[in-house]
């Protein structure tokens, strides 16, 4: 069994992990950069090493000094959380060649499923729709506007190695094709060190629906119902729901969806959590875009909804334990809502507003869930992403946890920086949202006919 877990991570997500491992009885060890010393995550695990200076390049991504500590420390495995090392086929590589268990998937499946179009040409194989489009990375531009007209436009230009929606582009014709097809590499050469990219047709006005997946080292897999994730600002995620609004109705399709997320998975040769992502149309049509190969940052509303703990099955699968659950074994018992909560200011075009908390207070009462890592005086550090919490608050209705949102949300207090809680509070009264009738071009318009001093 494994006796302790280092984690290869910051801010809520450790402070998650470190929760699951005492509940187990596993003991944690923290890694952490200078920055970092106040963080909860640090004075609440079993143990704490620093790795180096606040940037993430001299502590979050150093490989060779977190597998040093998890020498030092006497470790059996590894929590990686997401982003940082998350979906590093090489860091898995080397916690396999040390002896120590990455809780993840294999190497190979991180590799396959990292690559975009490997993954994308995998699923296809195995029989799951794809969304029409090059097959592999475009080599050259004369080929890559032939290709673009094929599919007819608008097309959509993304990275080979693309995530948190980097290297992404739109275009509409062959001029802005050719122009953006440019920009689009060199976003993501500087993003992810490889500039290859690969062309979509652009599905527009979509749902962006994903389904969790579990699969053992026996060869179990299952699905626990899926999460819609289309309210996004810039292709990045900022409320998460389950289950879907538009499955709700839609029973057959949410069957069908959660099947090809199991051919998916299994195709995938995988292991441990992931998530099988897809856009879904008007028409109810499905296509698969990506595999994530780590936990996300909106799985809570996957456990509220299932009352499965998902840390906990992904230290006990990388213990080579057996799924305890069939798939029929599965239900979903209420409706669960998260926001993002980020240290952003909605009213100025979301500009980053680092600094330090004076008052927290954080809400609860029935029905909410709050996975943050502030308190009152904690300085955010600038060196990170912006999100300093998660709230996530559950009914047996999506119109009470829709309701219950908004309270929670109105009880939450953060002062001396801006943050995302107008905004969601905003969102939590639209009428468009309440009737669950948004897709992923439901923020552009929010903020377009919303005065920005309704979340100022
Ligand atoms: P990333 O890995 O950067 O998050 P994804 O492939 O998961 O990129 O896509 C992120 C978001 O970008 C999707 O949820 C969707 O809003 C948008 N998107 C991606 N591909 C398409 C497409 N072919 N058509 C329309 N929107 C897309």
């Amino acid at each position: 069994m494994i006796q302790k877990i280092l984690i290869a991570n910051r801010g809520e997500i450790a402070l998650r992990i470190v929760r699951a491992c005492r509940e187990l009885g596993i003991k944690s060890l923290a890694v952490y950069s200078e920055a970092d010393v106040q963080s909860l995550h640090v004075q609440l695990a079993d143990e704490a090493i620093c790795i180096g200076g606040p940037k993430s390049a001299d502590s979050y991504l150093r490989a060779d000094r977190i597998i040093a500590a998890a020498e030092i420390a006497d470790v059996d495995a590894i929590h990686p959380g997401f982003g940082f090392l998350s979906e590093n086929a090489e860091f898995a590589e080397q916690c396999e060649s040390c002896n120590i268990k990455f809780i993840g998937p294999p190497s190979a499946a991180i590799r396959n499923m990292g690559d975009k179009a490997v993954a994308k040409e995998t699923v296809k194989k195995a029989g799951v729709p794809v969304v029409p489009g090059s097959d592999g990375p475009v080599s050259n531009e004369d080929d890559a506007v032939k290709l673009a007209r094929e599919i007819g436009y608008p097309v959509i230009i993304k990275a080979v190695a693309g995530g948190g929606g980097r290297g992404m582009r739109v275009a509409h014709n062959d001029i802005s094709f050719a122009k953006e097809l440019r920009v689009a590499s060199n976003e993501a050469e500087k993003a992810f060190g490889n500039g290859e990219v690969y062309i979509e047709k652009f599905v527009e006005n979509p749902r962006h629906i994903e389904f969790q997946v579990l699969a053992d080292s026996h060869g179990n897999v299952v699905h626990l119902g899926e999460r819609d994730c289309s309210i996004q600002r810039r292709h990045q995620k900022l409320i998460e729901e389950a289950p879907s609004p538009f499955l709700i109705t839609r029973p057959e399709l949410r069957e069908a969806m959660g099947a090809a997320a199991i051919k998916a998975t299994e195709a995938a040769d995988y292991e441990n959590a992931g998530t099988v992502e897809f856009l879904v149309d008007s028409k109810g049509d499905f296509y698969f875009i990506e595999m994530n190969t780590r936990i996300q940052v909106e799985h809570p509303v996957t456990e509220e909804v299932t009352g499965i703990d998902l840390i906990k099955q992904q230290i006990l699968i990388a213990n080579g334990e057996k799924l305890a659950f069939r798939q029929e074994d599965i239900t979903f018992n209420c409706h669960a809502i998260e926001c993002r909560i980020n240290a952003e200011d909605p009213a100025r075009n979301f500009t980053p507003s680092p600094g330090t908390i004076g008052l927290y207070y954080s809400p609860g009462g029935h029905g909410v869930r709050v996975d943050s890592h502030a308190y009152s005086g904690y300085q955010i550090p600038p060196y990170y992403d912006s999100m300093i919490g998660k709230l996530i608050c559950y009914g047996k209705t999506r119109e009470i946890a829709v309701q219950r949102t908004y309270r929670a949300l109105s009880e939450y207090l953060i002062r001396g920086i801006k943050t995302t809680i107008p905004l969601h509070k905003a969102i939590m009264q639209d009428p468009v949202f309440k009737e669950g009738k948004a897709t992923t071009a439901y923020m552009e318009d929010f903020l377009n006919r919303t005065p920005s001093d309704m979340f100022d």
